[in-house]
């Protein structure tokens, strides 16, 4: 048996633990420079503000319906993460972490009263984080996460559900007429794994609800559609397909990506700011401990500047030998923005992604099919990954940015190069992670 806990609302409800005044409000957190609402409070929902949505359109709201927009504060947000995280593992033997806000328990041989279990660690979560969370157990993953999300919309939305399935809703302890009616009034695309392209056909083909799904004929979907829904379905009607992957795989790809508050007109100001993204995809790849052996560098103007001329880069440089090395892939950064910058553009977004990460040590270990000698490469502490390891290890102590590596803009600084410097007017401190942003409390 799974559970799938699920945090309500995370970034918003992460905010509102420090900051109660918003509980109750409508509030909505922004994406960083403050351009699109990526997490809503229900309020905020409830008055119309959509996932992703620019923050310049619905700006309004904040004078017309009393709309509290913050700064995404992902520092607080991680560590909050962290600690809600640890409590769920107490309850279940085993846990696998899916995403910040999302962990599934495998509660495999527990014998104890399931909707109990899941009451008293929402409870816990609640008492010890703050944290409002949802709960679905079901027999496969499939069925927690949906189990979990009718917990919530029953939560939310009172009369769309049985009003005792919120919070805590358990697939095995309704009998079949009750899951029946459950899944008949579920659409399909809310269910894991299946997305919006899936659900129209689907639609089209009478396939409306959860129920329908349920009883459509498996190897037709799978010629219809693929082995994945085929999968879904088996998954739905409980037969386990997806493991519990408690040890994730270190990740495939690392992306830091911003859109800027003032569009970059500049070459210096591009290479500064994909410069800046490749220094901070490079931490987290020596933090996982691995080597990437590409870097993608891309730059665009804005779709929603419907006046403005449009031109987007994106291109990928193979590097010759995997590195983790912070310098090397600024060297290939600064090639790819030269040759690729146009002037004449309004450039409002631009990111560095790693690709074909792998080990280090793995890397470390191939012959070096470059070296002069005719002696395999040592394999003593390479110097410049223990100056890379100083370097994190100087961030991590005295903050991001005390120390970096110099590139060749930081010489040529104009009025442009600093525009892209995140602009987060509205980011709450950092309550847990920094001393001197610890809240203080008056007695
Ligand atoms: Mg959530």
């Amino acid at each position: 048996m799974y559970a799938l806990v699920d945090g309500n609302n995370f970034y918003v409800s992460c905010e509102r633990v420090f900051a109660p005044h918003l509980v109750g409000r409508p509030v909505v957190v922004l994406s960083s420079n403050d351009g699109a609402c990526i997490a809503r409070s229900n309020e905020a929902k409830d008055i119309g503000v959509k996932m992703a949505q620019p923050w310049f359109q619905v700006r309004h709201l904040e004078k017309t319906a009393g709309l509290v927009a913050v700064s995404a504060n992902h520092e607080l947000y991680g560590d909050m993460s962290a600690r809600m995280m640890a409590v769920e593992a107490r309850y279940a033997p085993r846990q696998e972490v899916y995403s910040v806000d999302e962990s599934f328990l495998d509660f495999d041989g527990v014998r104890d009263d399931l909707v109990d279990t899941g009451r008293a660690m929402r409870a816990a979560i609640l008492r010890e984080t703050g944290l409002p969370t949802s709960v679905g157990f079901g027999a496969t993953k499939t069925l927690a996460k949906l189990a979990n999300n009718i917990a919530k919309t029953a939560d939310r939305k009172p009369g769309s559900y049985p009003a005792h399935l919120a919070q805590v809703c358990d697939f095995s302890r309704l009998s079949p007429d009750e899951l029946d009616a459950l899944f008949g009034a579920t659409d399909v695309g809310l269910v894991w794994g299946i997305g919006r392209r899936t659900t129209e056909k689907l639609q089209a083909g009478g396939i409306a609800t959860v129920r329908d799904l349920l009883r459509a004929d498996a190897a037709t979907l799978r010629r219809q559609f693929s082995v994945v829904l085929e999968k879904t379905l088996r998954e739905l009607r409980g037969t386990s397909c997806m493991a519990l992957d408690d040890a994730p795989a270190p990740r495939q790809q690392i992306l830091v990506s911003r859109s800027f508050g003032t569009p970059i007109t500049h070459v210096d100001g591009i290479l500064e700011a994909a410069s800046e993204f490749a220094s901070r995809a490079a931490e987290r790849l020596r933090q996982q401990g691995s080597v990437a052996g590409a870097i993608g560098v891309f730059f665009t103007t804005s779709a929603f500047r419907t006046a403005d001329r449009q031109h987007n880069v994106n291109v990928t440089i193979p590097l010759v030998r995997p590195t983790a090395d912070t310098a090397e892939l600024l060297r290939a950064v600064e090639v790819a923005v030269r040759t690729q910058f146009r002037a004449g553009f309004r450039y409002a977004k631009a990111g560095a992604v790693l690709s074909e990460l792998q080990a280090a040590g793995h890397a470390q270990g191939e012959l070096d099919l470059f070296s002069t000698s005719e002696e395999p490469a040592p394999p003593a502490p390479d110097p410049r990954a223990r100056l890379m390891q100083a370097m994190d290890a100087l961030n991590n102590r005295f903050g991001r940015d005390s120390v970096r590596i110099g590139s060749t803009t930081m010489a040529s600084r104009n009025a442009e190069v600093a525009v892209w410097a995140t602009k987060q007017e509205r980011r709450s401190p950092r309550y847990t992670t920094r001393w001197e942003e610890m809240p203080v409390v008056r007695a």
